[in-house]
């Protein structure tokens, strides 16, 4: 596994491989990896020829100064990770003069897919996201590339706009990978202390019982009300919690099938995010 730390030398690379006619997929992370991204790997198995793993904590998506300070950080761990799985070519982690050089400008907006849910919570941070993962998605010449359906979210918006501008990439959708007692994978699980590591299983346990509750018949409203005050006893301030359509994000007003359960809620200064199919 290469370490490429430059656009320049990666243009290189993937102008080689194209040369060899390699089908390049990549998996955009930002670092602190997990079996999570693992599992993004994976899926590019019997897929493409080539693999390039890209990490970069992206500034312009955080909308705050401190949890970008703060993000887990460990390049050297994660190369380890990767170089073992034995299936990366390539592990790409730009800095941040070579992504947004003086005089940046540009941003990719999705309108509507980015104003509900983490969007209204965290304003501009899919401008932000889009625009990264535009750049990564060139820079690299995949015409594959993996997402998590742990940021269900994201996963609409990249669809979308990979639509809209007529990117020749293929997005591979990718199951959310979970602990034993069902917390998302999240490289910001590495915040949490332990006590708030055994409060935080309290989140996929609330979001499974609460899909049972819909399932049974209970109304929408009153389920998610008892889902949020299920939360609150367990120590989560809640951002959000929300019923949606999985295409359009629209609210859904009652629990049929393609509905899915979103939430965002903290423990102390950590904000974590998971989502469930209503089945
Ligand atoms: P991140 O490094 O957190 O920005 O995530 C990079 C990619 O990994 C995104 O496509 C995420 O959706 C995906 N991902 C993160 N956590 C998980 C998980 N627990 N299961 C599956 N995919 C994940």
């Amino acid at each position: 596994m290469r370490i490429i730390r430059s656009r320049t030398e990666l243009a290189t690379q993937v102008a080689q491989w194209r040369t060899e006619g390699a089908t390049i997929g990549t998996v955009p992370t930002m670092g602190a990896l997990h079996a999570g991204h693992l599992a993004l790997v994976n899926a590019l198995d019997g897929v493409v020829t080539r693999r390039i793993v890209t990490i970069f904590v992206n500034p312009i998506q955080f909308n705050n100064a401190a949890d970008f300070q703060l993000y887990p950080r460990g390049l050297e761990a994660d190369a380890t990770l990767l170089q073992n799985t034995g299936k990366v070519d390539v592990l790409y982690a730009p800095d941040e003069a070579d992504m947004y050089p003086p005089g940046f400008a540009t941003r990719i907006m999705v309108s509507g897919l980015d104003e509900m849910l983490c969007g209204a919570d965290r304003p501009g941070h899919f401008d932000g996201v889009a625009t990264v993962v535009t750049k990564l998605l060139l820079q690299t010449g995949a015409s594959v590339a993996a997402f998590g359906e742990k940021d269900y979210q994201q996963l609409c918006l990249i669809h979308r706009f990979v639509r809209d501008l007529d990117l020749p990439v293929r997005i591979i959708p990718v199951p959310t990978v979970r602990e034993a007692d069902g917390l998302a994978l999240s490289s910001r699980n590495r915040r949490l202390t332990p006590p708030q590591r055994e409060q935080a299983s309290a989140l996929p346990t609330a979001l499974k019982t609460c899909i049972t509750d819909l399932q049974t018949g209970k109304p929408v409203a009153t389920s998610l009300q008892t889902c949020r005050e299920n939360l609150k006893i367990h120590g989560f301030d809640v951002h959000y919690l929300d019923l949606r359509m999985g295409d359009t994000l629209k609210e859904a007003q009652t629990a049929i099938p393609g509905t899915r359960l979103f939430v965002a809620a903290s423990l102390g200064e950590i904000r974590l995010i998971d989502n469930m199919p209503v089945t």
